[in-house]
């Protein structure tokens, strides 16, 4: 039971956003560049903020040529090429936010590791070097034999390097932490352990019903609610019933599993590296290697919203890392994890308005770092707006 002053608390909120990962945390932020008065709050059910967003491989990435090549047969070459812009955009605006110390920005460019029978070839890197111009103003791919020598790769499983330097790494955990800070700084109030289970749209604003980490039931009255809560969404969704003035969207869960070794001396590369249409990817992470991926080797097992490691995936990731990223090195795991993602078929991130006083703002396909900062201005726009109409 709350007291008289615990009810007023949770009454008089303007803005509610539930989850803190990447949209959440920037959609608060924006929010505030737009009601600089406006009591904003933000439940997450993990405390410290735990999601996507910290379970990541901290890739500051665009889409290497396989994965570029595989999104125009998918959503044909405009799309896909508007996509990537908004990436890029996205990954200069997170830059700039943050800074490159904070964020602890690795500029040793990104790479695609090709094996015989892959796609991509020299016409198609032209091709999408083309393409590409007007968006970075300078070529973007480039093979180079050089670096396949260098690196020390396995021969038998590579046949070729694609090369950029306009990827990057960052470390995941400081991005968390900086926009943290930022929200303090902007007076958004973040609470953790508070667990969103049902949404209720009322005559005026909404009821975002939640329980807190002693299982009790607190109700919040807001104007308007953010959803920014990635695949766990649609679950939460259904808890609108009939207010929802929106057709659900269709949205795909997906498992990313991801190991680090152990501290490995004389590690022969450095950078970010993508293969298998992007399915598989590993970078350089101190004297360590992070290696992830592999989920369409198991689509169906692992479209789930349960977060855990699949035996077969897990297995070919470690036969994957000796013997083509380290063959014949001695090589042990220090940590192995998984995240959930959320997937569209548009490749887009999914936001906007779904019922009365109600936004969705998820769906970043397997690239929120470089797509969540657009995501949340968007998302920010469609919440004011709810809050007015
Ligand atoms: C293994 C893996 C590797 C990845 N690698 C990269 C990469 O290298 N580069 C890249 O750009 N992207 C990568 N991604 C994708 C990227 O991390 C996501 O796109 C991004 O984190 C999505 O941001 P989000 O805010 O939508 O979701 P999240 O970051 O997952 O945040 C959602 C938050 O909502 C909270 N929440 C959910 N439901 C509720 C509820 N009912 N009540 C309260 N809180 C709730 C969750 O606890 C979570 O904190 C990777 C993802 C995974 C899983």
């Amino acid at each position: 039971m709350l007291s008289f002053w615990e009810q007023q608390s949770l009454q008089k909120i303007d803005f509610v956003v539930v989850g803190a990962g990447l949209v959440g945390m920037q959609t608060a932020l924006a929010l505030r560049l737009r009601a600089p008065e406006a009591r904003i709050v933000i439940l997450e059910r993990h405390a410290p903020p735990r999601g996507a967003g910290t379970q990541n491989a901290g890739f500051a990435c665009f889409g290497s040529p396989g994965e570029l090549l595989d999104d125009i047969a998918r959503v044909g070459r405009d799309a896909a090429l508007a996509l990537v812009e908004r990436r890029w955009r996205g990954l200069q605006a997170l830059r700039a936010r943050h800074g490159d110390a904070v964020l602890q920005i690795e500029d040793h460019c990104g790479h695609e590791v090709l094996t015989r029978d892959s796609a991509v070839d020299a016409a198609a890197l032209e091709d999408l070097n083309s393409d590409l111009r007007h968006i970075f103003g300078d070529e973007v791919f480039r093979l180079r034999p050089d670096l396949l020598q260098r690196y020390g790769f396995g021969r038998e499983r590579v046949a070729a390097l694609v090369h950029t330097h306009f990827e990057a790494a960052l470390d995941s955990g400081r991005l968390s932490l900086s926009l943290q800070r930022q929200l303090r700084a902007a007076d958004v109030e973040l609470l953790c352990g508070i667990e969103v289970d049902r949404l209720e749209s009322r005559d005026r604003g909404v009821d975002v019903c939640a329980v807190d980490a002693c299982g009790e039931e607190i109700v919040l009255h807001a104007r308007a609610a953010a959803l920014c809560g990635n695949a766990a969404l649609p679950d939460l969704l259904r808890t609108l019933g009939s207010a929802a003035t929106e057709p659900l969207p269709d949205i795909r869960p997906g498992r990313g599993q991801v190991l680090v070794t152990d501290t490995l001396p004389d590690l022969k590369f450095s950078g970010t590296f993508h293969a298998d249409r992007g399915f598989v990817y590993f970078r350089r992470l101190g004297d360590r290697v992070l290696l992830g991926g592999g989920r369409n080797r198991d689509f169906d097992t692992e479209s789930t919203q349960q977060r855990g490691l699949n035996e077969s995936i897990q297995s070919f990731l470690d036969e994957y890392l000796r013997t083509v990223i380290l063959p014949g090195a001695q090589v042990s795991i220090s940590g192995r994890w998984s995240g959930i993602m959320a997937f569209t078929a548009d490749k887009q991130p999914c936001v906007k308005q779904i019922a009365p006083g109600y936004v969705i703002g998820f769906a970043c396909n397997g690239m929120g770092v470089a797509l969540s900062a657009a995501a949340a201005e968007q998302c920010a726009d469609c919440v004011i707006r709810a809050a007015e109409s």
